[in-house]
């Protein structure tokens, strides 16, 4: 067939890796059926290089165990092992389908086929669900998946309500895949989403927070969040982001940190609600701090308010919240020049960087451990953030003199 040539001539394009031909043809010599499955398939169709070829197989786990020498049964009850041939990890799952999905999240069991059809029914969307057979250049495609890739669309393989009310994640993952590849969503895929929203909310943070963050990352970002509200979803894991200006994180660096706080920059506890997301702590932090700290010093600020702005914000997130500022539209390019001259300059911005040490303040001030060598830091700082050229021993030492003691 002419569909299973330029199939074939464009994984000519993208070569195979050898060690996952070893494992396709292994498996055909030993009498089963094997195919590549999955995304990347869907990669090599639309001329992108696959990021992994997954090998699907009627081989049994068992069956593939026997076949190879070194299997590490990754997911063996889900009918995934990891083979290892050539030095590389190739993923090998048996067909399946899975059934009784338990209130839309995880399948409680899986069923092992003999058939590549019904494990492709299994499978979310039409272009994620084509195998190629590299041994017999071979395209099965049985929900028009190609066509779809083609005329970009993401449509749900079988029922779209049906297959929503299967897993609740998947209407997300038709946002992140219609974000991340510029397709549209298909009508009744679409229209779908709404429809399953109870069952989207009782999916798992992690899952929802994985696909949200791939939306997030993409160039097409805006238009990934416009569809993630029209549809319904935003409003049920994201209710903080509804009325934030969709076109800002665009304009901000493929960071997470960064693009969240540009999403969250108008909200109140966005280091709580990237916690509730099930993001690291660091990056909830970071977050929380990027918003608290959004506002650049004023125009007319003179150098050692820019300082004093520097050691609020800390120095190694001056520049985030300078990109945070213009993703907002409030940048503000002679501010920008002159922290970045500052930050050059490396003028000390801590307690740390000041050339007295704690116990040094101590011994000056004729006093031990007390509140009131916390006191004398800070007032050290302070002066030193307004002239620099302080922080010398004899400098502060002679600051010190001046500072009022207690007693
Ligand atoms: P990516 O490039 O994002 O990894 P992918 O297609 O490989 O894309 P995965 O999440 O790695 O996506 O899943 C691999 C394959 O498993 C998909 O192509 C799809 O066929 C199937 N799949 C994954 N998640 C689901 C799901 N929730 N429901 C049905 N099928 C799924
Ligand atoms: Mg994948």
């Amino acid at each position: 067939m002419v569909r299973d040539e330029a199939a074939a001539a464009r994984f000519e394009q993208f070569p195979v890796p050898a060690s996952v031909r070893e494992v396709l043809e292994a498996l055909v010599r030993g009498g089963f059926q094997a195919f590549l499955v999955g995304g990347c398939v869907r990669d090599v169709l639309r001329g992108q290089a696959p990021k992994d070829f997954d090998v699907a197989t009627s081989a049994r786990p068992a069956e593939v165990q026997r076949l190879f020498k070194r299997v590490i049964p990754t997911g063996i009850e889900h009918g995934t092992v990891t083979v290892v041939v050539q030095g590389a990890h190739v993923e090998v799952t048996t067909f399946r389908v899975e059934s009784e999905y338990l209130d839309g999240r995880r399948p409680s069991k899986v069923e092992f086929h003999s058939d590549i059809e019904a494990d492709l029914s299994r499978r979310d969307f039409t272009i994620n669900a084509m195998a190629f057979d590299l041994v017999a250049k071979r395209l099965v495609d049985p929900f028009g998946g190609e066509q779809d890739l083609r005329v970009g669309l993401v449509r749900c393989v079988r029922d779209a309500m049906e297959r929503f009310l299967e897993d609740g994640l998947r209407p997300m993952r038709a946002v992140r895949f219609a974000t991340v590849l510029g397709f549209e969503v298909e009508a009744q895929t679409e229209a779908a989403i709404g429809r399953t929203l109870h069952v989207f909310r009782k999916v798992a943070t992690e899952r929802v927070n994985q696909e949200f963050t791939r939306l997030l990352l993409s160039p097409r970002v805006q238009t990934g969040l416009t569809l993630a509200a029209r549809t319904g979803l935003l409003q049920v894991f994201l209710p903080e982001a509804e009325g934030a200006d969709f076109s800002a994180p665009a304009r901000a660096r493929e960071d997470v940190s960064l693009r969240l706080a540009v999403l969250l920059s108008g909200c109140a506890g966005a280091e709580a609600v990237v916690q509730r997301l099930k993001y690291p702590n660091k990056v909830a932090a970071d977050v929380g701090h990027l918003v608290a700290n959004q506002h650049l010093p004023g125009p007319n600020a003179t150098d050692a308010e820019l300082r004093r702005w520097l050691s609020r914000v800390k120095a190694e997130a001056a520049v985030p919240v300078l990109e945070l500022a213009e993703a907002l539209g409030r940048g503000d390019a002679v501010i920008r020049r002159r922290l970045e001259a500052q930050l050059a300059a490396r003028p000390p911005l801590t307690t740390k960087a000041l050339a007295l040490t704690g116990a040094e303040v101590m011994v000056a001030l004729g006093v031990g451990p007390s509140p009131v060598v916390g006191q004398a830091t800070a007032y050290l700082l302070e002066r030193v953030l307004e002239a620099p050229a302080h922080n010398t021993k004899e400098g502060l030492i002679r600051l010190l003199e001046a500072f009022p003691r207690p007693g």
